[in-house]
């Protein structure tokens, strides 16, 4: 059996039909979801890219794993999923095009190939590994945060388009299709900004370009006008509407190369994304159900699909997925067994104080646990 993990970046829930009755525009999320278990109460570690992925791939929280703004890359000493794959004797694959997922932050460690934003520069790649080698960690960390620093000014969208991606993906089954493989695909489409295909925005009766707005979200140092919300949504559906269509590419790719019965497909959104809500646009800076609250389809081979309502976590998917495969590994922390229901002692499950750089929004962002016995996940 192989192993397909997307992860659709910045998609909220309520714009999946799946999740939402009254969308009509995400035919193939709901003709996937319908022989797929759909997770109904998800939720994501963190409220943006990098904590939340990390948390996917090493299955800790995010203060075990401490990948946050001010040190965005992943310990050396943390034994991520394709190490743990590829111990099962799978060969793993990244093909991401999330400007924090890359062989900067070591998110790509572990991966017999990926294919990143910088993954594809063989220059930067002899470069970096070179610095890795060096006793040079003081300098290796300041560029980590120049680094991420400018991800926030430069939309990763541009760095590596998302036509490079479906071919990747589409060689990466040409060359592996015969194997058992992990393949890890990030899709940052619906991520701002929102920038989709002319077709798609006349659907969505909407004429302007999102570079023409006022608004820009907090991450990008910007604010929501809100007389813009309407046109903001329109932008944001159009792109989850061409997102549709890509998903609906890239399954029809693993149909093509005669592997999509026999995969485990998990597919997840890292986290959503604010668009008016406790007047904010954007995410990191809250942890709005919107936001953390995402959704989760799970497409196993051979096994009907249900709606299941408990509670999972992103974190728990890590080990679901070792285990699907046999690896028999399993969580230490389950939330929902009492340990973080009030009684554990760390309940703050995610905490973030924000760096200098962003002092126009000087919030703490985190999660508690809740005391009544049931885990929810609380804003500031
Ligand atoms: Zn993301």
């Amino acid at each position: 059996m192989n192993v397909v993990v997307l992860v659709f970046d910045t998609v909220r829930r309520d714009r999946l039909s799946p999740y939402n009755g009254d969308i009509d525009f995400t035919p193939v999320f709901q003709e996937f979801a319908e022989s797929s278990d759909v997770y109904m109460n998800a939720f994501s570690q963190a409220p943006w890219s990098f904590p939340s992925q990390l948390s996917f791939l090493s299955g800790l929280y995010p203060w075990q794993h401490q990948g946050n703004q001010s040190k965005p890359f992943v310990d050396g000493g943390i034994d991520c999923l394709p190490v743990k794959l590829r111990d099962e004797g799978y060969f793993t694959s990244m093909i991401h095009n999330n400007s924090w997922l890359t062989p900067v932050t070591g998110a790509t460690k572990g991966f017999d190939e990926d294919r990143t934003i910088l993954g594809k520069s063989r220059y930067f790649h002899s470069f970096w590994s070179s610095l890795g080698k060096s006793d040079l960690d003081i300098v290796q960390r300041k560029l980590i945060l120049s680094f991420s620093k400018l991800n926030l000014l430069n939309p990763p969208k541009d760095c590596y388009g998302i036509l490079d991606q479906i071919r990747s993906i589409e060689r990466f089954l040409d060359r592996h299709s015969g194997r058992d493989f992990f393949c890890y695909i990030n899709l940052v489409e619906s991520h701002y900004p929102y920038n989709p295909p002319e077709r798609y925005k006349k659907r969505h009766g909407v004429e302007r370009d999102v570079g023409d707005l006022k608004s820009m979200p907090l991450e990008y140092g910007g604010r929501v006008f809100m007389d813009e919300l309407d046109v903001l949504n329109r932008l944001y559906n159009a792109e989850i509407d061409f997102l549709d269509d890509l998903f609906g590419v890239v399954l029809n790719l693993f149909k093509k190369y005669g592997v999509y019965e026999d995969t485990l497909f998990v597919v997840f959104s890292d986290h959503g994304e604010l668009i008016g809500e406790e007047c904010k646009f954007g995410h990191h800076f809250s942890t709005n159900k919107h936001l953390i609250n995402v959704p989760l389809i799970v497409k196993k081979p051979g096994v009907e699909g249900r709606v299941i309502e408990e509670v999972t976590e992103v974190r728990e998917l890590h080990y679901m997925i070792l285990n699907e495969v046999g690896a028999n590994q399993y969580d230490e922390i389950k939330l929902m067994d009492g340990y973080a229901c009030g009684m554990y002692e760390k309940p703050v499950i995610y905490r973030e104080k924000l760096d200098s750089f962003y002092d126009y929004c000087l919030n703490d962002v985190f999660y508690i646990a809740n005391e009544d016995g049931v885990f929810r996940v609380y804003g500031p």
